[in-house]
């Protein structure tokens, strides 16, 4: 009998697919569906930028572009980091990837093998632990806390931390709770990463343009001290709505004596995709360097859908929902419903039509919780509220 690799059958899965899988089905059935199941923003990417992609494949940019990505964009994603972050990197650090997942992948089979330890925060995009199993490592959950406001508590990340443990993988903003880690937490945790010097860092910063209150996105990027062992995962899906066009960046160290992390990721996608397509990397450069109008109506749009959907879920029986401060998802605890997460998911979307993740789809600290997108339209969202208020009064 033919057999593979034992990783293969560890690896997991992302269960926003099949509750979009389940939701299509069922509309299709004829059913009304909502939809606050998947994360990706229901926006059209905006005009210029698909322009810029028609453009492309007209002139001509049919080909193979250099493993790392097209210089051009390379050096758009420098421009786009210098002013969201202040900090100026070269274009050979800077490697175009198709989507965020790649890095992702990347970053965590550099490190993985068994015998090691790699953190990763629990409730946390369910990827990072797949691949962790994938690779044979130990995946440590670095517990991620509503009390703490959903943010990485920086003493008990460091807590977590063993010889060991080769990576350390962050995220803010998070998926799924919408936490925002402060920069005092993670200038306390980048001070005791000091003493654990053999700790990579994978700083997962796709959502860094999603921060309401006013608030200012810290970057791990603005960190010196770690930067010969940083990772930053980026991309263009979630802040200019370009999930379906694969596009994607990560900055890495180049210097030697960083185990030489650049040139392997580069040998990676001579390996397995060559290159992105051409004409995205066009528009990639187009999303950045081009008018953000579009985006900022995004973000207005998603700021007052927030309010809206955390007003309506604080007004369910025995459901709580503390305000998410980032990325466009809100994390109800409906601990005191008395219902298992995953059973109310899937009984709101099979009986009352609406489509959102249980928490454990998130890690072992998700039950007791459920993710809602509110990439939806403010009337949408109401009807949703509705519909789980009716199902919530007649299932207690
Ligand atoms: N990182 C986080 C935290 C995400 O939520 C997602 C997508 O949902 C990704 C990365 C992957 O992004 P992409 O679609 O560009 O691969």
């Amino acid at each position: 009998m033919i057999q593979t690799i034992a990783g293969f059958d560890r690896m997991g899965e992302e269960n926003a697919f099949a509750v979009l899988a389940r939701a299509t089905a069922l509309s299709q059935e004829g059913r009304d569906i909502i939809n606050l199941g998947i994360g990706q923003p229901d926006f059209r990417t905006p005009d210029h930028i698909v322009e810029a992609a028609i453009k492309a494949l007209r002139d001509g940019h049919h080909g193979y572009t250099p493993a790392t990505g097209l210089l051009a964009t390379r050096e758009a994603v420098v421009r786009r980091t210098l002013t969201t972050t202040g900090v100026e990197v070269s274009p050979e650090s800077v490697m175009i990837l198709p989507g965020g997942k790649p890095t992702m992948f990347a970053a965590i089979t550099m490190f993985g093998e068994p015998g090691v330890d790699i953190l990763y925060p629990d409730p946390g995009f369910p990827i990072y632990r797949s691949m962790i199993e994938f690779t044979g490592a130990r995946p440590v959950p670095v517990p991620i806390r509503e009390e703490n406001g959903f943010a990485f508590s920086a003493a008990e990340t460091l807590s977590l931390i063993t010889p060991q443990t080769r990576l350390l993988i962050l995220n803010s903003p998070a998926n799924p709770t919408g936490g925002v880690t402060p920069r005092s937490e993670i200038e306390a945790l980048v001070k005791g990463l000091e003493a654990h010097p053999q700790v990579a860092i994978l700083s997962d910063e796709i959502y860094d343009t999603m921060i309401y209150d006013g608030q200012a996105h810290t970057s791990l990027l603005q960190f010196p001290e770690i930067r010969d062992r940083l990772i930053i995962l980026n991309g263009w899906s979630k802040t200019w709505a370009m999930t379906g066009w694969r596009m994607g960046w990560s900055i890495w160290p180049n210097a030697q004596k960083s185990a030489n992390l650049y040139d392997k990721v580069r040998k990676l996608a001579v390996n397995c995709w060559s290159c992105v397509n051409a004409p995205a990397q066009y528009a990639g450069i187009a999303a950045i360097d081009g008018p953000q109008d579009a985006v900022e109506a995004m973000m207005r749009a998603f700021d007052k859908r927030l309010q809206l959907v955390v007003e309506g879920l604080n007004a369910l029986p025995e459901i709580h929902c503390a305000i998410p401060k980032g990325a466009f998802y809100a994390f109800p605890n409906i601990s005191g419903t008395g219902w298992k997460a995953k059973k109310l998911a899937s009984a709101l979307l099979e009986d009352a039509g609406v489509a959102l993740i249980g928490g454990p789809d998130f890690g072992v600290l998700g039950e007791g919780y459920l993710r809602l997108s509110y990439a939806n339209s403010e009337d949408n969202i109401a009807l949703a509220l509705e519909r789980m208020k009716a199902f919530l009064e007649a299932n207690p």
